[in-house]
């Protein structure tokens, strides 16, 4: 089915202007919070083997510091736009603020599609896109981080560049490093895994046990996987996922009735989470169209994929037995689509408490690289779970108590905490 194109930063600021009404915020506090507070977009050049100089386009938007140094991903990505990274730099903003870490928001990436560029290109891009912004980011100022289609090895390679600028070792200028080279334990497991803390607790609220609970899943990359792993181990199961098929530039869904076995799913799956359809068939899969995923009779969907996957053309294929919607991308649901969802019996958990857990580890990584002493993973996974089930719960009590959505009760905690650091420091 067509979907309508949408403006992901025109829909960040419809959410950010609902809020601030209700919060009766004043013009220059909307003013200055409606837009990034800095935005970067610049041009990095790369020479491949034959001698051939290519141009990719890099972004970085900083939307907010108020409540300390902005913190946000990198996507290399062939949608990656200005735009894109303007709503995703504001959802961090928030995020930072509801789950109450003291970073502000920023996002960025490069237009490139990573399948086709050789390791030698890829290591390029990520030391150029250092280079064009290594005067304006840093420990104490930005602080980059995986994103869709970047690697730990990623963030190395831009770490050293930034090292070797600046003179000197600076493991917090960046996160989601290899675990050994300043890499935080747990941080791997910490989006999937802090969405099922919170799915546990939201299980909770309706009085259901995750044993009775069947989910399917768009994506089958870094959050989707670890999310399967935590909900099979507190005993749910997983009968649908979906991901990106880069041959056919179409999506499949993998489905199987009973449940589908993580890991003989991940041993034909590669590194871009891509799993293998005649494999997948060897192993008892039926394979779906594209949004297949989003029409099983099941009791949980977790989007964990792209931007506005959820639109008013699709929401109807939903089926009636769906009690939650956990929101592991940022933006899979669109506004519209969010109105008529509200009007069913479903709970959304929205994306900026629902994947929080990379944005919390991601802090916990660099409080230990800032420090040069390193947690163990049941540590890190403690302090995560205590933070994201705190967060839950203050977003719901806000809820219940204001007979709003979690989506608009957690925005208005966030947007609240940030005009208030604003106040504080005389901005607006
Ligand atoms: P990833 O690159 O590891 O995986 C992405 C997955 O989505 C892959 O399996 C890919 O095949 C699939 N995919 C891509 N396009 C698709 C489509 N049209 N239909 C179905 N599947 C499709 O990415 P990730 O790190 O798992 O991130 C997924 C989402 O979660 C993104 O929206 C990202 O912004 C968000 N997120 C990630 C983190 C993190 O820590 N990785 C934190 C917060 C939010």
């Amino acid at each position: 089915m067509a979907k309508k194109t949408i403006n992901p930063f025109e829909m960040a600021q419809d959410q950010f202007d609902q809020a601030a009404d209700i919060l009766e915020l004043d013009e220059g506090m909307r003013d200055l919070l409606r837009y990034p507070l800095r935005e970067y977009n610049f041009s990095i050049p790369v020479r491949n083997d034959d001698g051939e100089v290519r141009i990719f386009r890099g972004f970085r938007v900083q939307h907010n510091d108020a409540r300390g140094a902005c913190k946000g991903g990198i996507r290399f990505h062939p949608l990656v736009s200005i735009d894109q990274s303007r709503a995703l730099a504001m959802w961090m903003t928030w995020k930072c603020a509801v789950v109450d870490i003291p970073l502000g928001g920023a996002m960025g990436g490069v237009v490139c599609d990573p399948h086709t560029i050789s390791v030698r290109g890829l290591e390029q891009i990520c030391r150029g896109w250092v280079r064009q912004l290594a005067a304006d980011i840093g420990p104490l100022s930005d602080i980059p981080e995986p994103d869709i289609m970047t690697t730990p090895q990623y963030m190395l390679w831009m770490l050293d560049e930034y090292e070797a600028i600046r003179g000197g070792k600076f493991p917090g200028f960046i996160t989601g490093k290899p675990v050994g080279m300043g890499g935080s334990l747990g941080r791997i497991e910490a989006t999937g895994f802090g969405l099922v803390y919170m799915l546990r607790e939201a299980l909770r609220q309706i009085d259901r046990k995750p044993s009775e609970m069947t989910a399917a899943v768009q994506g089958f990359g870094s959050v989707a996987r670890h999310a399967i792993r935590l909900f099979n181990q507190i005993g749910g199961t997983v009968t649908c996922v979906s991901c990106w098929n880069q041959n056919d530039h179409t999506a499949y869904s993998f489905k199987k009735t009973d449940g589908l076995d993580l890991d003989t799913l991940l041993s034909i799956t590669d590194d871009f989470g891509e799993i293998d359809k005649t494999k997948a068939v060897d192993i008892g899969c039926e394979i779906l169209p594209d949004e297949a995923w989003l029409e099983q009779e099941v009791d949980i969907l977790i989007p964990a994929a792209l931007e506005h996957q959820i639109t008013e053309e699709n929401v109807s294929c939903i089926h009636n037995r769906v009690r939650i919607i956990a929101e592991g991308a940022n933006g899979p649901i669109t506004p519209s689509a969010d109105k008529i969802i509200a009007g069913k019996d479903i709970l959304v958990i929205p994306d900026f408490i629902a994947n929080a857990g990379g944005v919390i580890c991601s802090y916990f990584e660099t409080v230990q690289s800032n420090n040069n002493h390193y947690w163990q993973k049941d540590e890190v996974l403690g302090k995560l779970d205590v933070k994201m089930t705190s967060a839950f719960l203050d977003v719901n009590d806000m809820a219940h108590n204001h007979n709003l959505s979690l989506r608009d009760a957690a925005h208005l905690i966030g947007i609240s905490r940030v005009a208030q650091a604003c106040r504080d420091r005389g901005w607006a």
